[in-house]
């Protein structure tokens, strides 16, 4: 049976596994247009996903191939794995953030031995130990890896523009920027009056910028060929008070479920990342490197239990919340350091 929720007002929600994962699923949402239905991401590249999504259309009345428009927000599998075989099958376009297009072009074009070479690199300047890096130099210099994860993700061809509103025959969805999660990640807001009369300024696709129970994983952007030093904390942060401040009556998410009281939500995020903040500048005291650091943050389980590949999600979330703290001028890179170490600003 599949897992279908009307929310009314021409919009549905979808539950779209995503294989071996504790999310258990993306929220693929179904967009009624006066040219045809519009989904907000479209799920995990796997058979049972697509089986799950196409049974959820005929579900609400429609198919695959009656698909007009995919507008994802923003370029993750799980919300972008899908697409082309989406288009493939409707010849539907597909809209992303330019930042996110961005990405997904990098990730085709990127040679698996190059990609390896870039992370070995990020990690040992990290501070990661050589027991760490070992498999991915041998992984680098086997050249088995013959693909990236990514790889074959579908290339947009229509821009999301910030504060737009998207070509959507009789429909008022307007783009939000809210970079942080990805570099173009986008919330959706649909400006029309709730169907149930809930109060507020109509409704949210949040993806995964604003999750009812998850605090989204924020760490450094990727970009071996960009030396900017970005915040996206920083930017995470900024976008979250921004559509707290949009007043919308209910929030649709890419993962759990729907739900109202966007700025109490927004309130809870930005309290724990304070927090958070706060336990790593007390961490601090003593110079660390970004490693170190994450070894030493509290997780949902014991570093000991963390996996290897969730190891490296970690510490790219530490360097995330370091750059917060430098940019903030609380806390100081220790001159002469290599691998770098941090500490804090008395
Ligand atoms: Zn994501
Ligand atoms: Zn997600």
């Amino acid at each position: 049976m599949p897992q279908v929720i009307a929310h009314g007002g021409g919009v549905w929600s979808l539950q779209v596994p995503i294989p071996d994962n504790p999310l258990g699923h993306t929220l693929v949402h179904v967009l009624d247009t006066d040219r045809g239905p519009v989904l907000i991401d479209t799920g995990w590249d796997d058979p049972s996903a697509w089986g799950a999504l196409t049974e959820g259309l005929a579900a609400v009345g429609t198919a695959v191939g009656e698909i007009h428009g995919i507008v994802i927000t923003h370029h993750h599998p799980d919300h972008h794995g899908l697409s082309g075989q989406v288009r493939e099958a409707s010849g539907a376009w597909i809209a992303m953030h330019a930042a996110d297009s961005e990405v997904v072009r990098r990730t085709r074009e990127a040679l698996p031995g190059t990609w390896l070479g870039y992370l070995t690199d990020k990690l040992a300047a990290a501070g990661a130990p050589e027991e760490h890096l070992a498999p991915l130099r041998a992984a680098r210099d086997g050249g088995r890896m013959r693909t990236l994860p990514g790889q074959r993700a579908a290339l947009p061809d229509r821009e999301i523009v910030p504060g737009e509103l998207l070509d959507l025959a009789g429909r008022r969805l307007r783009a939000v920027w809210t970079p942080g999660h990805t570099p173009g990640h986008v919330c959706l807001h649909l400006e029309e009056d709730h169907p149930a009369g809930l109060p507020g300024r109509g409704r949210l696709f949040s993806g995964d910028h604003l999750l009812p129970g998850i605090s989204p994983h924020i760490g450094l952007y990727e970009d071996p060929d960009d030396s900017t030093v970005t915040d996206p904390l920083g930017d995470y942060l900024d976008s979250l008070e921004r559509v707290g401040r949009l007043g919308v009556a209910e929030v649709l998410p890419a993962h759990q479920y729907a739900f109202t009281d966007a700025p109490a939500r927004v309130r809870e995020l930005l309290t724990h990342h304070e927090s958070r903040l706060a336990d790593l500048l007390a961490l601090l005291a003593a110079p660390l490197t970004p490693w170190q650091l994450a070894e030493r943050m509290e997780w949902n389980r014991p570093w000991e239990q963390i996996p290897y590949g969730s190891r490296n999600i970690a510490v790219s979330e530490a360097e995330a919340h370091l750059r917060r703290l430098v940019k903030l001028g609380r806390a100081e890179a220790v001159a002469g350091t290599d691998p770098v170490t941090y500490v804090a600003v008395r």
